[in-house]
């Protein structure tokens, strides 16, 4: 329903690449759809499907003014013929404050305005079950589809790739995407997370949504054997970013005609060909995994007055 299947391999080829033996591609979940980011399909696939399984009219879930996770919830839903409830950050706003609160409009999305204070209890007990009173009909899905059914779907990353690649590298904001690939490393394979938020502890959270799911600190432990932190990457926080990252998500749509986002795949392959330069992936195979997200980018470039691509 979803057409993960469009999301192919794409090789890049440069001097840069072959000089050193390295072998690198992208995982094209930004090819999944057309408007709504690549990953937040995958972190919805058994959300909805538990929904359909549990008979519930929709989904219910939380999304800041500019959040890719409501857009997709409410294209999703409309596509699996669900409801959508979205709870909105900020009692300021209303459905046409701006486009991506526009689009969920569109996809049939009912928008809840909570000020800052209580969204802040999103994630609380009590706040949910009293959002499960008001609306029993719906399922609730947590902020950016940070839950197990998000990290099973993601899992199926790694099975849709060649077992021949050695280093991984992903973008990372809740971290859901980046631990379902995780649980599907093989022993010699590292995946390399690029937090782009600024003072963000990757493990940490990684583990906290682990131990949220019910997994065993062993277990995780393990897990994060396999995962390496980039974290000097975050161009001064979310949603921040320099003329050299603008400069180079250009220049690499030029050489390569893959378009990157400037909230969170630009910032990811930046610390990938930054990495290389250190000279420490030489006669490997990389893979990135491009999570989508280019679709979001009209606000970036009317606050820099810059075109992108
Ligand atoms: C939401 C998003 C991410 C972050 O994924 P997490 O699973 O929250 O870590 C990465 N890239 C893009 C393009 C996104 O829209």
């Amino acid at each position: 329903m979803f057409h993960l299947q469009n999301s192919i391999l794409t090789e890049i080829h440069s001097d840069f690449l072959e000089a050193r033996n390295i072998k690198l591609f992208i995982k094209r979940d930004d090819l999944i759809h057309a408007e709504v980011s690549g990953n937040k399909w995958r972190k919805l696939k058994y959300n909805i499907e538990l929904c359909r399984s549990k008979k519930k009219a929709g989904v219910l879930t939380f999304g800041g003014a500019f959040s890719n996770h409501l857009v997709a919830t409410a294209a999703a839903c409309q596509l699996a013929g669900l409801k959508s409830i979205g709870i909105v950050r900020g009692d300021e706003l209303s459905n046409d404050s701006n486009e991506t609160l526009q689009r969920c409009t569109k996809y049939g999305m009912h928008l809840v305005f909570i000020s800052r204070e209580d969204y802040s209890n999103r994630n609380d007990k009590t706040f949910q079950e009293e959002l499960m009173v008001k609306y029993p009909e719906f399922q609730l899905v947590p902020e950016g589809g940070a839950n197990y059914y998000g990290m099973i779907g993601c899992q199926e990353i790694m099975q849709e790739v060649s077992n021949s690649v050695d280093h991984i590298f992903v973008a990372q904001g809740t971290t859901t995407t980046s631990c379902g690939i995780a649980m599907s490393l093989l022993e010699k394979q590292i995946l390399h997370v690029v937090p782009v938020l600024k003072n963000f502890d990757s493990k940490q959270e990684m583990t906290e949504l682990w131990k949220w799911s019910g997994f065993d600190t062993e277990v995780i432990e393990d897990w994060l054997k396999n995962v390496e932190v980039l974290d000097k990457y975050h161009f001064g926080g979310y949603g921040k970013y320099t003329d050299e990252l603008l400069d180079f998500i250009n220049n690499f749509y030029k050489e390569n005609s893959v378009k990157l986002d400037p909230v969170y795949t630009g910032k990811a392959m930046f610390a990938l060909m930054k990495e290389i330069l250190k000279e420490r992936f030489n006669n490997t195979s990389m893979l990135f995994v491009h999570t989508g997200g280019v679709q979001g980018t009209t606000g970036i470039e009317n606050r820099s007055g810059r075109t992108l691509y």
